[in-house]
């Protein structure tokens, strides 16, 4: 077992929330290490995959900040600590600002206010994945080059496999570095390993029975080692049983023109999901990530279709950015067509009757205005509910894709570890989609990604370097 050079600070992964750390933390005067377990030079994660949209629940990151801080309370209910919630709401604006300090640039892409600030170059507005070159890549090889000028190092090809803790204080961190265990001794450890979406066994325990059902919508390279190490030294966890993901074409899970979009969300929020049974089982009212998350929990996540008529298939299901009509047909995906309700259950082989009977049962709700008194109830502030009435009417398989997982280690608003007691861990810290206490709850409430990688990389290393200082 080697051991590599002191450095005050760690970081555990070369995303954006982990480069973020490193390059302000260098800002700082501070000597930082970063290990990244790709081995490539464009090593994949949720960083470059990402569609690059800057918002805090899908507002604009610069909205006042009492604005951002009530929209996390109201989509996480109440679990977001309010000090944290102060934090991305007031903070998002700032990371922003940092990076056009650095050089980067955003463009506006639609009229949409969430649309205000992506990470220039933008996708193209066409279905699939398409990253190199685009807003998330360009920005990736910009910090990881301001590590190294800033006389820091990133290693690749490094796993980070373990804390080294001394009395409660962490004091570095075990990696394999070509079949190698080197220790890393270091005053301070940011873990930014992405989260555990691509970890079967964990994703099992906390979020659906069936991991191998679910799409990874990502690169899948968040595999959990962070959340395992750090709850072996003693940290809290978070809200695991969430994640941020959509609906998508069950066909996804084969085909790469389905994913990571178009998505199936807006027919599945202003129509209805049923399981096997044709049975209602979500509140679709909440929006296509509460819909992904019910989806993964049922027994079987490939058992779901999303059920809608004409009205909603050339009304909301053209209106999203790349929407799924046309581009699911068009891509592939099925696409289930019939002149009644009886006839789309034959083809998408449900019960009949009973489909028929949901509909009904949902079309009356819909037009008393009593949506709230299904069961389960289907919320209607939010997403207009539309009835099924107008033929023809369709049915597509869906699963749910999994982009990365919403809880995590629980961090405090300097992204420092706390442990079972809420205590702050001395030198441990959290950023990115590997901290917990920032989205979720029993809404499925969606802060943001990036604004959670921007903000908590950021205070992470602000605080350690005020430690330092201290
Ligand atoms: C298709 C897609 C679209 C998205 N669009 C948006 C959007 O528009 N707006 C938004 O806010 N969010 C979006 N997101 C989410 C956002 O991109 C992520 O939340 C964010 O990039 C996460 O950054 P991160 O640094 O925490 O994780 P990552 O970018 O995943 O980085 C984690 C890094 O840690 C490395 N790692 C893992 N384990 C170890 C280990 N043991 N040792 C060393 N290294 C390790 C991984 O290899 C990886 O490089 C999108 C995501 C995807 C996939």
């Amino acid at each position: 077992m080697g051991i590599h050079a002191s450095w005050d600070m760690i970081v555990i992964g070369g995303g954006i929330a982990g480069l973020t750390a490193a390059v302000r933390a260098g800002q700082s005067g501070l000597r930082v290490c970063v290990l990244e377990k790709g081995s490539d030079e464009s090593y994949l994660c949720n960083s470059r995959y990402t569609g690059g949209t800057l918002h805090v629940c899908l507002r604009d990151i610069m909205a006042d900040p009492a604005e951002l801080r009530a929209a996390i309370e109201t989509a996480t209910a109440g679990q977001v600590s309010p000090a944290v919630a102060d934090a991305i709401a007031t903070d998002g604006r700032r990371f922003v600002r940092w990076l056009q300090e650095m050089g980067t640039r955003f463009m506006k892409i639609s009229p949409a206010a969430y649309h205000n600030w992506v990470l220039a170059p933008p996708r193209p507005v066409r279905p699939g994945l398409d990253w190199k070159g685009r807003g998330g890549d360009v920005l990736l090889r910009m910090l990881g080059a301001a590590v190294v000028k800033q006389g820091g190092k990133v290693i690749r090809g490094a796993r980070a496999r373990e804390l080294v803790m001394r009395e409660g204080r962490c004091i570095g961190v075990r990696a394999d570095i070509e079949g190698h265990t080197m220790t890393f001794n270091s005053a301070a450890t940011v873990i930014a390993d992405g989260g555990f979406q691509a970890n079967a066994e964990l994703v099992r325990e906390n979020i659906s029975p069936r991991p191998e059902r679910l799409k990874q919508r990502g690169a899948g390279t968040g595999a959990g080692d962070g959340l395992i190490m750090a709850r072996e030294a003693g940290a809290q966890t978070r809200g695991l049983q969430c994640f941020y993901g959509h609906v998508l074409s069950r066909q996804a899970m084969s085909n790469d023109d389905l994913w990571p979009v178009p998505v199936i969300d807006p027919l599945a929020a202003s129509g209805i999901v049923v399981d096997a049974q044709a049975r209602r089982f979500a509140n679709e009212g909440e929006g296509g990530v509460f819909i992904a998350n019910a989806i993964a929990r049922l027994e079987d996540p490939f058992s779901v279709h999303a059920i809608f008529d004409d009205a909603i298939w050339n009304g909301p299901g053209k209106n999203d950015f790349i929407p799924p009509n046309p581009n699911v047909p068009n891509g592939g995906g099925t696409l289930l067509v019939a002149n009644s309700i009886a006839e789309l259950a034959r083809m998408a082989g449900l019960p009949e009757a009973m489909l028929v009977s949901t509909v009904q049962e949902y079309n009356a709700a819909v037009v008393n205005g009593a949506t709230d008194s299904l069961l389960p109830p289907r919320r209607s502030d939010k997403i207009r509910p539309q009835p099924i009435e107008r033929a023809p009417y369709y049915a597509i398989p869906v699963c749910a894709g999994i982009t990365y997982t919403m809880g995590g280690i629980l961090v405090n608003e300097h992204a420092c570890a706390l442990d079972m007691n809420g205590v702050v861990m001395p030198g441990l810290y959290a950023a990115g989609s590997a901290s917990g206490g920032v989205e979720g709850g029993p809404r499925v409430g969606y802060v943001g990604g990036l604004a959670k990688a921007g903000v908590l990389g950021l205070r992470s290393a602000e605080h350690i370097a005020m430690q330092r200082s201290a």
